[in-house]
């Protein structure tokens, strides 16, 4: 596939719409848990520049830097992992009840949605309500994840990329993006540029979940992984410069 064609894949709508899924590492400083509010306050001053531009940015908040469901599994104490999946599920929403206040503190309108309801604190997720958020210019925060326990938040993304037609869903993480192995245990690992989604499948990269690569496969959405950390990637990306690794 030529260059060309590969932006084209990252940037069709006018105005740009993008899904960004915030993993809950981005919540916190490296190697902490929890909320600093250092951290989401970065994050949206970031997204807020570029929704000032017109991208219409919708998020999808992982949970991790509270709890994930699979951390119970093997721990044999009592709590039901499809209980651990909904304990997950509610972290989502405590990070993005954070970056919502963050993110309207710098003056960007916001919306939170949940994808189950949870009225006092959130709206729940319509996809039609949704959608007329973004072409107001709000920045929404989808939480929750799918509703459904036993998936993670990257499959809510390309669920989510999906029905709202995003230009591409974008993986904020920790690695600049993806490896033939992790480049954080395997130093002299191959960086991919672009790899086709059946070959993160096939050898098995562990860069998002499979079933949210099946998704975007299946229908054609591209995904784009980078590194938040490094200064500036988050803006670049939303803008549609490709940084990290094309999935396509
Ligand atoms: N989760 C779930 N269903 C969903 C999304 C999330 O059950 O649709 C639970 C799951 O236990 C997951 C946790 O919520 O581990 C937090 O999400 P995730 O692990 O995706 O967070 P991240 O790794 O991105 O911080």
């Amino acid at each position: 596939m030529s260059s060309d064609q590969l932006n084209s894949l990252i940037e069709t709508n006018n105005p740009r719409r993008v899904v960004l899924k915030i993993s809950g590492e981005c919540f916190c400083p490296p190697k902490e848990r929890g909320i600093s509010m250092e951290s989401v306050a970065h994050l949206a001053n970031q997204v807020a520049v570029v929704a000032r531009k017109g991208v219409q940015i919708a998020i999808v908040m992982g949970g991790g830097n509270i709890l994930r469901g699979g951390q119970f599994k093997a721990a044999n104490i009592g709590i039901q992992e499809s209980t651990a999946h909904y304990m997950g599920m509610l972290a989502t929403v405590i990070n993005g009840l954070a970056l919502q206040d963050a993110i309207e503190s710098v003056g960007q309108p916001t919306r939170l949605m949940s994808a189950f309801s949870m009225d006092v604190v959130a709206e729940t997720y319509i996809r039609r309500r949704a959608m007329r958020h973004l072409e107001k210019g709000r920045i929404i925060l989808l939480a929750g994840g799918t509703g459904s326990p036993f998936v993670t938040t990257d499959t809510a993304a390309a669920q989510r990329a999906l029905e709202l037609s995003a230009d591409v869903l974008l993986k904020a993480t920790k690695v600049d993006g993806v490896y033939s192995d992790d480049p954080e245990k395997v130093p002299n690992a191959t960086f991919y540029p672009e790899i086709p989604y059946g070959d993160i499948l096939k050898q098995n990269l562990r860069i998002m979940d499979k079933e949210s690569i099946a998704k975007c496969a299946e229908h054609n959405m591209p995904i784009m992984i980078f590194n938040f950390r490094r200064e500036g990637n988050l803006e670049r990306a939303l803008m549609g410069e490709r940084v990290g690794t094309i999935i396509s």
